[in-house]
């Protein structure tokens, strides 16, 4: 039963590899890009889980706004791209979806794998979003799965040496692979194992896909597990400084000073019990930066409302040590007085 049904995918891999065929011997060099939307539809669309998304496009990430060259294939997690970038049918996927990033070579050689390498690592060096609902580590995300897909369709080339190859060159760089993967077509699957090359050689029709993909299903919701709830907010957030403005509803900033070196600071103070009418001082749950003694309010009448302070009435003979401050303006940045200045 396992046999005739692993048959029938290859039949599938068959269809799909004679169409790719068919596109390059019409005359383009090397790889098209509608060669790989043949793959999409016509091999990974049909062969993978609903819930990963397939598409060809660019990794970026919410830090520093870096985005990655172009990946041919990227496996995203559809449960945690938010519509909005589906909509915008940019091609930009944000890392903390993306599960896989597949990287399309012609040929295995040198300089095309090394520019798959450099991709990836690029890819690799991105930061990840914190989920805000948990207390995600950066070690605990199981990060962007990069595997190189060599589409040697011309000739089936001797890639024995396919893995040599490759450990020449990140060894050359003194560094470790970024790539993941090696799925080598009618050659070889090779797959890091966390301290290894593991190396399966073909022995039946397209062992190699057949051993990409299932990879791919086996490892996808671990992945996608690892990165929890990823806030996509920071990605649509603005990339302008804000500005501070006047204080809300009602809530004021009182002047507490040191009750040992009188130094004196700002704050606004909050209440834990919602409503509440204070007579007398209030002590700053800080101590003074200075000298670590207690910070004090001026000897009054505090009125909180939902636990934040509306009136602070001080006694006469205080005003000199605590006068409650009124919604100050905050100074605008240079540039922005000198655009007003210059009118719209
Ligand atoms: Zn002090």
């Amino acid at each position: 039963m396992a046999d005739r049904f692993l048959d029938v995918i290859r039949l599938v891999i068959s269809d799909c590899l004679d169409e790719v065929t068919k596109l390059s011997e019409s005359g383009t060099t090397g790889w098209s890009e509608a060669q790989t939307k043949i793959l999409i539809d016509k091999l990974f669309r049909p062969l993978l889980p609903a819930d990963i998304g397939i598409h060809s496009g660019q990794i970026g990430e919410h830090l520093t706004g870096r985005i990655s060259p172009q990946v041919s294939i990227i496996f995203y997690d559809t449960k945690k791209l938010d519509p909005v970038f589906h909509k915008a049918n940019s091609g930009f996927f944000p890392i903390e979806c993306v599960l896989y990033a597949i990287h399309i070579i012609s040929d295995f050689n040198a300089s095309e794998v090394q520019r798959a390498h450099e991709n990836a690592e690029c890819i690799n060096s991105f930061p990840y979003c914190k989920s805000p609902t948990a207390g995600v580590q950066r070690a605990t995300i199981l990060p962007v799965r990069n595997v190189i897909l060599s589409m040697n369709l011309q000739s089936i080339k001797d890639n024995k040496h396919a893995l040599l190859l490759y450990k020449g060159i990140y060894d050359d760089e003194g560094r470790s692979n970024s790539i993941q993967a090696i799925c080598n077509l009618g050659q070889t699957y090779c797959a890091d194992d966390g301290t290894a090359w593991m190396e399966l050689p073909c022995k039946e029709k397209h062992d190699e896909l057949l051993a990409f993909i299932s990879d791919v299903i086996a490892s996808y919701q671990a992945i996608s597990a690892s990165r929890i709830h990823p806030s996509l907010a920071q990605y649509l957030t603005p990339r302008i400084p804000s500005l501070s403005g006047p204080l809300t509803g009602g809530l004021r900033s009182i002047l507490y000073a040191c009750t040992n070196c009188k130094k004196t600071g700002y704050a606004r103070p909050a209440s834990s019990l919602p409503d509440i009418t204070i007579r007398g001082t209030l002590k700053h749950t800080a101590c003074c930066p200075k000298c670590g003694a207690a910070m004090v309010s001026a000897e009054g009448t505090y009125e909180f409302l939902r636990g934040r302070l509306i009136t602070a009435r001080i006694s006469p003979s205080e005003r000199h040590v605590g006068i409650p401050r009124e919604p100050v303006a905050i100074p605008l940045p240079s540039y922005l007085t000198q655009i007003l200045q210059r009118g719209p």
